[in-house]
């Protein structure tokens, strides 16, 4: 789904990343396998005992700047976090240094990314002050008996076709 241009501005960005943390620590890091093939709302994962980053092909496409900047820079951090320190928490300190004092990029573990076209088919429901966009999952438990409330007015949702 990505092109050879993508998948080398992916590579080519975390290569940088890569650089500026051999130049921190002065000694070298190991270099991931990429692939463009993560699915679901993930962003990417980082595989640290495979060492190998997966990048989600549909969230590159309608998010290239936020991916660049900020994707690209949380899953290199995850790999040299790991190669340098061994087993640490995923988004613990050891991660957080790495993202502010040696990348310089923010140490946000969520991402602004547009996750609309990822999310899978949604139902719209409706209670007394609001519509609500359920999953399929909700959808179904809804179906065999489930009663969602909402939070706000506390009446039952109701599907809507409107
Ligand atoms: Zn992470
Ligand atoms: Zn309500």
């Amino acid at each position: 789904m990505l092109d050879v241009n993508d998948k080398k501005a992916l590579q080519v960005k975390s290569e940088d990343y890569f650089i500026l943390a051999e130049c921190f620590f002065d000694h070298a890091f190991s270099r991931p396998e990429y692939l463009f093939n993560q699915r679901g709302k993930s962003a990417g994962t980082a595989h640290l005992q495979r060492n190998l980053i997966k990048f989600n092909p549909i969230l590159f496409t309608q998010n290239k700047q936020e991916f660049i900047d900020q994707v690209v820079p949380h899953e290199v951090a995850h790999i040299i976090a790991y190669q340098q320190y061994g087993k640490v928490k995923p988004h613990g300190k050891e991660w957080q240094h790495i993202m502010k004092h040696v990348f310089h990029r923010p140490a946000t573990t969520t991402h602004t990314l547009d996750i609309k076209d990822v999310m899978g088919k949604q139902y719209r429901y409706q209670c007394l002050c609001d519509t609500h966009l359920l999953t399929i999952r909700r959808h179904n438990n809804i179906l065999k008996g489930t009663k969602y409330i909402c939070k706000k007015c506390g009446e039952v949702l109701y599907q809507t076709t409107k």
